[in-house]
Parts: structure tokens; C-alpha cells; sequence
């Protein structure tokens, strides 16, 4: 499928703008138009920008009783010279189609799928937040829409994208979250389906984030399905923990979603001569390290957050404290990089970003 192939309507009634950007939040309001495409007959038809709207469904649609769905998340920042710069929004396009086939669902050309992203983030390019911290969320999402309640993959497909503008993910700054390591529920299993973006994953964690909160935690940390034993993901995050100057993360596995924050961590953290681990880590071995001292950061990493400082883990009723409630020093640096390269006051070495 060809980028020349998309058309474009626009609306004729634009939404008004919010005037505060300190209280945008995240994934409250919609901007004026979205991108729209279905796959019927084998293939991809009809891609379009059109005004945002609803989605007119039927009650037996397959998504609605099986699942089969995948997405993606990504930002537009505005730059600090005012323009629009995308964030590795390639990177995006082909996690999405590794996601897709995991659950067994058509991809999209990573090629097509990156320039409608870009055309539709130009359109919408007045929605775009310039306050720190503040970015344009854009959520791809492909849904199966076979129009019945037999259990197999569906021959009918909708996939759309829609654009949020959000505020700063720490309003108050970079504040460390307290996290509950969880030895109840887990999040996913060997096999199953951890590392696709795919709506059943938060479906399987709500329970325990509530519960979570209830306890004044901020976060789950998830240990793996099988052995309860080694320290997966937080939230929406992947982990990192600095152990004796290293940088400790879990390798990717079939458990473990690609972050492409985690990604770019890692190679900003190389870049500067850091040692990084990329291996299985037992939650006795964090704790531990914890108890000593010898860990002295540990902090989350995602789009949403960029990273996040952790400012204490309890697992089975024990608490270790991370640097004193103030964020490290390696974390914000990271956090200082990443957002830097993302608004352009940082020199982009590593050719992530696509201006709009
Ligand atoms: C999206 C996501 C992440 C973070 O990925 P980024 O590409 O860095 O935003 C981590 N874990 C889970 C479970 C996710 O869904």
C-alpha cells in the first residue's frame, strides 16, 4: 500500500483547543481528526484521514469477546525551536507488526504506516503541547471485526489511529514511586503473550495495581509466571537497576515487552561507557543488594514516563529504600538525555528523530 493512496477529509467544526496545559492529564481529550483504514478480502483498503468519530460496532464483533487486538504508543514532542519532532516513530511501526503476529493478525507495510503517522501527526500539528514535559500522545490500534462468535482469528480487521495531546506525566517534577513487588498475581508466562503490545496483558494486571494502590504502592513490580522469582516489568515499564556502578535490566524474552526507551537507555548508558547487564535477575539478588546498599538506583523505563525514579520496593513484607527518596544521578541524566534529544536542545547522535 502507497502513502499516495490516502485521502484526506477534514473536518469542518475544529474542537477548541485546551487553553491550561498544566492540566491536559493523559488520554482525556481527542484531537480534531484520526487516521482510519479496514482489511477485508485479504488486504488493507481504504486508508483515511477523516474527523475524529465513533466507531459504529456490532455487538458479536470478535474483539469484543476474544481479544484480538494490538497497539502502540508513541509521542510527538514540540521542539524547542517550535516545530514537530517524532521519537524513533519507525521503531514503533515494526514492534507493532511483531505484535500483530503474535496474535496472528495481518501487519501493515512499517514503511506505509510511518509516513500516515507523520500525516497525520502534520495535521493535527496545532495540537501539539509545548509546556515541559507535555507531548502529543498517538495511539495506533488494530482490532479484529468479524461479525460473529466463532473462536478463530478473524477475516476482518479495523486498525485506526488517534491523537491526544498530554500533560506532564510528573506535574510536580521527577517524583520517586514507591512500588510493591508482586508475589500474588502474575502479568504473563513463558509462551504466552508478554511481549506483544496487546490489550489482554493490562487486562490480566488491573487487579493487582488496585490492590497495589490500596496499600499506598504507586506500582507492581511483576515477577516472572514461572518460578515467582525474577524481576520482569513495572507497570508499563521495562526495569533497570543500578547494582556496583552496572546498569541491570532483564534480557528480552518472550515475558518482556521491547521497550524502545529501554533500547535507548541502554545505548546512551553503552555510549557513555556504562556497563549494562542484560540478564535474568532474581528479586533475592535486588533485595539483597538493596540491604547492603550497593543498590543505589533503580527506575522504570516507558514513553509515557520517560523514566521513572523508584524510591523503594517491598517484597513479602520487607522494604528497601533507593537513595534517600531523591532521584539518582544516573537517572536523571538519562531522563535529562532522552528529553533533551526529544525536543532538540540535546544533539540527536543516534538519528531518532523525524521532524514533522
Ligand atoms: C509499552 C510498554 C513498555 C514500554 O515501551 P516503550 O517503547 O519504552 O514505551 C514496557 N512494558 C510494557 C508492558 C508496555 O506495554
Amino acid at each position: 500500500m502507497d502513502i499516495t493512496e490516502l485521502k484526506i477529509t477534514l473536518t469542518d467544526s475544529l474542537k477548541p483547543k485546551p487553553s491550561d496545559e498544566g492540566s491536559l492529564g493523559f488520554g482525556k481529550i481527542f484531537t480534531d481528526h484520526m487516521f482510519i483504514m479496514e482489511y477485508s478480502g485479504g488486504k488493507w483498503q481504504n486508508p483515511r484521514i477523516q474527523p475524529y468519530q465513533r466507531l459504529l460496532m456490532d455487538p458479536s464483533s470478535s474483539v469484543f469477546h476474544y481479544a484480538q487486538e494490538v497497539f502502540e504508543g508513541l509521542k510527538a514532542y514540540r521542539s524547542s525551536q517550535g516545530g514537530v519532532h517524532l521519537f524513533r516513530a519507525k521503531d514503533n511501526c515494526v514492534r507493532f507488526n511483531r505484535s500483530a503476529e503474535r496474535m496472528h493478525m495481518p501487519v501493515i507495510d512499517a514503511n506505509f504506516n510511518y509516513e500516515v503517522i507523520r500525516k497525520l501527526v502534520d495535521t493535527e500539528r496545532g495540537w501539539v503541547p509545548s509546556s515541559e514535559g507535555t507531548s502529543l500522545y498517538i495511539r495506533p490500534t488494530m482490532i479484529a471485526n468479524d461479525e460473529s462468535l466463532g473462536v478463530h482469528a478473524a477475516k476482518n480487521y479495523i486498525y485506526f489511529i488517534i491523537c491526544s495531546p498530554s500533560g506532564a506525566y510528573y506535574p510536580e517534577g521527577l517524583a520517586p514511586i514507591r512500588i510493591k513487588v508482586e508475589d500474588k498475581y502474575v502479568r504473563t508466562v513463558r509462551g504466552g503473550l508478554g511481549s506483544a503490545k496487546t490489550g489482554g496483558n493490562y487486562a490480566a494486571s488491573i487487579k493487582a495495581s488496585e490492590e497495589a494502590k490500596l496499600q499506598g504502592f504507586t506500582q507492581v513490580l511483576w515477577l516472572d509466571g514461572e518460578h515467582l522469582k525474577y524481576v520482569e516489568e513495572v507497570g508499563a515499564m521495562n526495569m533497570m537497576f543500578v547494582i556496583g556502578g552496572k546498569i541491570l535490566t532483564s534480557d528480552l524474552r518472550d515475558s518482556i515487552l521491547p521497550g524502545i526507551t529501554r533500547d535507548s537507555v541502554i545505548r546512551l548508558a553503552r555510549k557513555k561507557g556504562i556497563s549494562v547487564e542484560e540478564r535474568r535477575i532474581s528479586i533475592d539478588e535486588v533485595m539483597a543488594a538493596g540491604e547492603t546498599g550497593e543498590l543505589t538506583e533503580a527506575f522504570g523505563t516507558g514513553t509515557a514516563a520517560v523514566v521513572s525514579p523508584v524510591r523503594s520496593m517491598t517484597y513479602k513484607g520487607k522494604t528497601v529504600e533507593i537513595g534517600g527518596g531523591k532521584i539518582g544521578k544516573l537517572t536523571k541524566e538519562f531522563y535529562d538525555l532522552l528529553t533533551g534529544i526529544q525536543r532538540g536542545t540535546v544533539k540527536d547522535e543516534f538519528g531518532w528523530i523525524t521532524v514533522v
